[in-house]
Parts: structure tokens; sequence; C-alpha cells
């Protein structure tokens, strides 16, 4: 089976959330249980890498510009990724979420324009389209529209980002009207959600977690996409994400200050003192030191982690928080870094290698998300034997066991939030035996895609073998 996996997102060459991590665990592990699968990813101007071999294939998109085809593999591993140049991939980050000016409707049409023409190019012939996210929306009408005998998978992983863009861009690709005018959003530039096209058009809909699967199809969490969702002819398939168990282990993670595992799991102490040191706090081992790791966004929830702060900081909590995104939360957090310079610190970049250490340093990992599709750092954490405490939603809800391996709380609420980390507190305090059996649950959970990735096998199979029924 061939399969060719559409992402705007790749670890570790460009990487802004859980997407690049997913897309590379994944492939890897399909390509273990032998899939031809093979990713392709816009070749930005930020990609710097010299294992990246030039096919010297060049052809020219839609507006006569030249796409040049790269292609590297998934570091360690030999799934191969074709990288394609076009000058309009060239600047700024991916999404410009450092608020650069990006034309997102040029680079992702012409992204998903060439993913479906790559084929004539390179000597791979893909059985199966998978693509992801808003990003590549589109890919699934240009195929039907090409009515090819291909099939084709669409993965939600966050359907609250929609990309709404004007449908000249579409137009111009040479996308039909018949694909257009039906959902197009009306407004003085006529534009199109391409997240709707990844849902109306292809042979199946998956997304990243059984809780989220049935969330999307109410209000709260639909994003007004709930009707597109429940009428849709397909039910939704929530495939609970796994973590590459290579990539995040405490034993090997070159990151760390101290390696350990469940068998040296005092060495983890090590770790949380190098911490506290490097955010500038209290040395103090036997402090709770919570935190997270996060982009900085109004998904993320991390406003009601801000408002208990001070009740926190008199309970004796220390706080860390690495992350990037909106700039007010960003102030905030400043001004509690000034407020309690001793227990409140805070890393406001973002950084792989720091990420490794707080999901070692950290006693508890805390995840307020209003709502997280899947969400990967709880699964690092638990690795990692650092207790989540997170809001029960999504594949949040899918992972953490209430006092078994973590705690969770069931509102989005500063009060609830505050009530369930008292409670984490409380088992900390006892930390020979309850916490103890609290990290080792955690440790001893198999998080990697073993399981999942037969599961997607098996969806890739079933689909595919409906090519050839028709
Ligand atoms: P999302 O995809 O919504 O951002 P996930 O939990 O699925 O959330 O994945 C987030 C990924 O991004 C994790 O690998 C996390 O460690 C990483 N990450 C987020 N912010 C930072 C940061 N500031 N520095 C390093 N890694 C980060």
């Amino acid at each position: 089976m061939r399969v060719l996996w559409i992402t705007a997102e790749l670890a570790p060459f460009a990487k802004v959330g859980g997407l690049a991590d997913v897309s590379a665990s994944l492939p890897k592990a399909l390509h273990k249980l032998g899939t031809d699968i093979r990713l392709v990813l816009p070749y930005y101007g930020f990609i710097e890498n010299n294992e990246i071999a030039d096919l010297a294939i060049s052809f020219r998109d839609y507006k006569e510009r030249e796409c040049k085809v790269f292609r590297t593999v998934i570091p360690g591993s030999e799934v191969p990724v074709y990288l394609v140049k076009n000058e309009i991939f060239q600047t700024g980050t991916a999404y410009g979420e450092k608020g650069e000016e990006v034309d997102l409707g040029d680079r992702f049409t012409t992204f998903c324009w060439i993913a479906v023409n790559l084929h004539n190019h390179v000597d791979f012939e893909p059985d199966l389209y998978h693509a992801h996210d808003w990003h590549t929306g589109p890919v699934m009408a240009f195929l039907k529209q090409a009515g090819v005998n291909y099939r084709s998978i669409f993965t939600i992983h966050n359907l609250a980002y929609q990309g709404n863009i004007a449908t000249a861009y579409l137009r111009e690709a040479g996308l039909s009207s018949t694909y257009i005018d039906p959902i197009a959003d009306p407004g003085e530039v006529q534009t199109l959600r391409f997240l709707r096209l990844g849902i109306l058009h292809p042979d199946l809909i998956t997304t990243v977690s059984p809780t989220y699967a049935k969330e999307i199809m109410t209000p709260e969490y639909g994003y007004g996409l709930e009707r597109d969702m429940t009428t849709h002819r397909l039910p939704v398939k929530g495939i609970l994400n796994g973590i590459d168990p290579d990539e995040w282990d405490p034993q090997t993670d070159q990151f760390l200050h101290r390696q350990y595992g469940p068998d040296s799991l005092d060495d983890k102490i090590h770790n949380k003192t190098e911490l506290q040191k490097e955010a500038g706090l209290k040395v103090d081992p036997s402090a709770y030191t919570v935190g997270i790791v996060t982009r900085l966004v109004y998904q993320k929830g991390v406003n009601i982690l801000v408002d208990i702060i001070p009740d926190l900081m008199q309970e004796g909590f220390q706080v860390i928080i690495l992350g990037t995104g909106d700039e007010k939360i960003e102030e905030q957090l400043r001004q509690l870094r000034t407020r309690y310079p001793d227990s409140f610190g805070i890393f406001l970049t973002y950084n792989e290698k720091l990420s490794h250490l707080m999901f070692a340093g950290l006693d508890s990992f805390v995840i307020p998300s209003r709502y997280e599709p899947c969400g990967l750092t709880q699964m690092y954490s638990m690795r990692y034997g650092t207790v989540p405490v997170v809001r029960c939603t999504g594949g949040l809800a899918d992972t953490v066991e209430e006092d078994v391996t973590g705690f969770l709380f069931g509102n989005f609420s500063s009060q609830e939030l505050l009530a369930a980390l008292r409670n984490s507190k409380s088992a900390f305090d006892d930390r020979k035996n309850h916490w103890r059996g609290i990290q080792l649950a955690g440790m001893q959970s198999d998080w990697s895609w073993k399981k999942n990735a037969l599961t997607w096998l098996e969806a890739y199979n079933e689909v595919v073998q409906t090519k050839t029924s028709d």
C-alpha cells in the first residue's frame, strides 16, 4: 500500500504543535508495519538541514512558479519525505504565528495543488492520500474533481482552526465552482473555510481521540461545523494519538540533566533542581513544582491558571511556564514573575531542549485546556514520571485516570483547577507511597503507537479496498 501523508508540519523540520510530532511518529510506526508511506511538506525557508537531497526535479505550478523537489527522511527512520520548494513557502514562519505577513491563502492552495500533482513528477503513485487539518482540506476536493480512483482520508487535529480563505485562490488553482459555491461564506470578499473541503469530500474522516470525535458533534466544540459533522454521510472515527517512545524516553534523553527510569526514579530530582535553577527560582527539592509547556493561546486556558497564581504562591507551590504566543498573556506572566521571583518562573520562548527538562523536572504538569483534541504533553509527562493535572476533555479524558495516573477537573473554572491542584498536592505530600504509585502507573502506561498503528492500518486497508470494489 502506497500512502502520501500531506502535512504543513513535521518534527523536527517544521514544528508548531502536536501535528508535527504525530506526522513523524505515526508514519514511522506504519512504515515498520510494511506500509510504503511517504510525506510531502512545504520546503519552508526556515528549514535548515544538510541531509536534504536535491532530486533535480522541477515543474511549474498553476501560476508558472517553479516547484523544485527535494528528498530526505524522517530522522531515525527510512520514511521518505518530499520537500517542495516554491517561492510562496520561502518567507516567515509556517502560519505567520510570529505576526509576520504570510499569504496563507496562496501558500496552502499552492501546497495542496502540489500535493495532488506530485505523482506526475516523482516515482510514487499513491493508493491513498492522507491529509491533515485545514491547510490541506482542498486536497480532498482537488482529488474528487480529478475523478481519479484514488482514496482519501482527512484527519482533524483541531477543528477550531478552519482557514477562512478567499475563494479566489482556489478558483485560480483550477478548483471548479461545483466545490466552491455551495459552501462559500458570504462577505465583502467571498471566503471558504478550507477545513470544510476536508470534511465534505474524503472517503474517511478521523480525529485524534474518541472523546473529541463525540465532542465535535456539539455546538460547544463544533465551532460552527457541528452540522457538517453530524449531517455528513460518514461517521468520524476517533483514533487516539500516540507518541514516539524512543524520542521521549527519560532513560536515554540527551536533553536531561540526569537520565532516570522507573528503577531510578530518585534521580528525577536532579532535573528538578536544575530546572528551578534555570528558571531563577529558589532551589528547593521539597517544593511542589508544577508547570506547563504550551502555545499561549485561547484554547489552552492558561488564564484560569493565571487567576489562581496568588493562591498557589501562598500555599507553597512553585509554578513554571514554558510557552510563547499571545502578547497579552505573555505580559501577564511577566508581571507575575516580577511579583513572585522565588516561586514563579517563565521561559517565554520556543525551546525543544528546555521542554524536555520541563517534562523531567516538574512534579506535575498542568493542562487546563478549554478543549484538547488529543494533547501529547500529558503523555510525555506520564512517561517522565511527572503527574498530569488536566481538564477532563477530549484526549485528556481518554488518557488520564483520576488518582491512578493523574488528576482531573470537569468545568473550565479556576476554582475547579485549584481544587484539583490541591488534591494533587495532598498526594505529593505522601511522596514515598501515594505519589510514587501514581508516577509509576504513568511511566508504565504504554502511549506508543503499538496498538493504534494497527488500527490505522486497518482503516487504510478498508478505505483502499473500496477502491477495487467500485
Ligand atoms: P497543540 O498541538 O495544540 O499545540 P499538543 O499537546 O498536541 O498541543 O502538542 C504540543 C507540542 O508542542 C508538544 O510537543 C510540546 O512539547 C510542544 N511545545 C509547545 N510549546 C512549546 C515551547 N514553547 N517550547 C518547546 N516545545 C513546545
